[in-house]
C-alpha cells in the first residue's frame, strides 16, 4: 500500500501527527472490512473544528456512510477525521453506570461493548430491535438506531464523552452485535441439530 504521507516534513511532531492519522485509518478501514459501516467525524477541541464552518462545538458527520475498505482508505486518506460508527448493523444502547455495570457483568464477552468515561456511559452493540427506545429510555439512557444515527468509534476524544474505549472489543464476538437469547432459544437450535443428525 502506499504511503501517503512520507513526502512530509519529518519534524517529531509531524511524525507523531502522522502516525496518529495512519492509525485512525487503518482502524476505519478494519471496521469497514468487518461489515461495521463509518463515517467521517468531525471532533471540534477547544472550540476549533476541522470542518468548514470551524467554530462548532459538537462532533459531527462531514460524510456518507462508508461500507468498503478501499472507500474507508480514500476517505481517511484525504483529511485526518475521525471516526463514526453508523448504527446501521446494530443498535447501541448508551446508559448510565447504575445499569451499565450490571448488564456488561451478564454479558461479559458475548456482547461489543465500549465507555465513555466523561458520563461514565456504557454503551452495549445489540442486534437491530433487541431492547424498545422506551425501556432505554426509561432506565436513563439512549438508544441509536438506524442508518441516519451514530456513535464516535472508541479512539475518539470529545468534550461530551471523554476518550472512549472499548471494554469488549467487537473482534471477540467474531464482529457480531449480541443477540438476546432465552432458555428455549439455547435448548431448541441444539435439538433441532440433534435430530437433523438421529435422521441422517
Ligand atoms: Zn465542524
Amino acid at each position: 500500500m502506499p504511503d501517503a504521507w512520507t513526502g512530509r516534513g519529518w519534524s517529531t511532531s509531524g511524525w507523531a501527527r502522522d502516525a496518529h492519522v495512519r492509525r485512525v485509518r487503518e482502524r476505519a478501514i478494519r471496521y469497514a472490512v468487518n461489515g461495521w459501516p463509518v463515517a467521517p467525524l468531525a471532533v471540534p477541541q477547544h472550540g476549533v473544528c476541522l470542518c468548514l464552518r470551524g467554530d462548532c462545538v459538537d462532533p459531527h458527520l462531514v460524510g456518507g456512510v462508508v461500507r468498503q475498505g478501499f472507500q474507508a482508505d480514500a476517505v481517511w486518506s484525504e483529511h485526518p477525521w475521525g471516526i463514526a460508527l453508523v448504527t446501521e448493523g446494530f443498535d447501541v444502547v448508551d446508559i448510565p453506570p447504575e445499569f451499565g455495570a450490571l448488564l456488561n457483568q451478564h454479558l461479559k464477552t458475548t456482547c461489543p461493548t465500549a465507555m465513555a468515561p466523561a458520563r461514565r456511559r456504557w454503551w452495549f452493540f445489540l442486534v437491530p430491535g433487541s431492547i424498545p427506545a422506551g425501556q432505554v429510555a426509561a432506565a436513563g439512557g439512549v438508544l441509536h438506531s438506524g442508518v441516519d444515527d451514530w456513535v464516535p468509534a472508541p479512539g475518539t476524544n470529545s468534550e461530551t464523552t471523554g476518550r472512549v474505549r472499548w471494554l469488549v472489543q467487537p473482534h471477540l464476538t467474531s464482529w457480531q452485535p449480541y443477540r438476546r437469547r432465552d432458555p428455549i432459544d439455547l435448548v431448541f437450535p441444539s435439538l433441532t441439530g440433534a435430530v437433523g443428525r438421529a435422521e441422517r
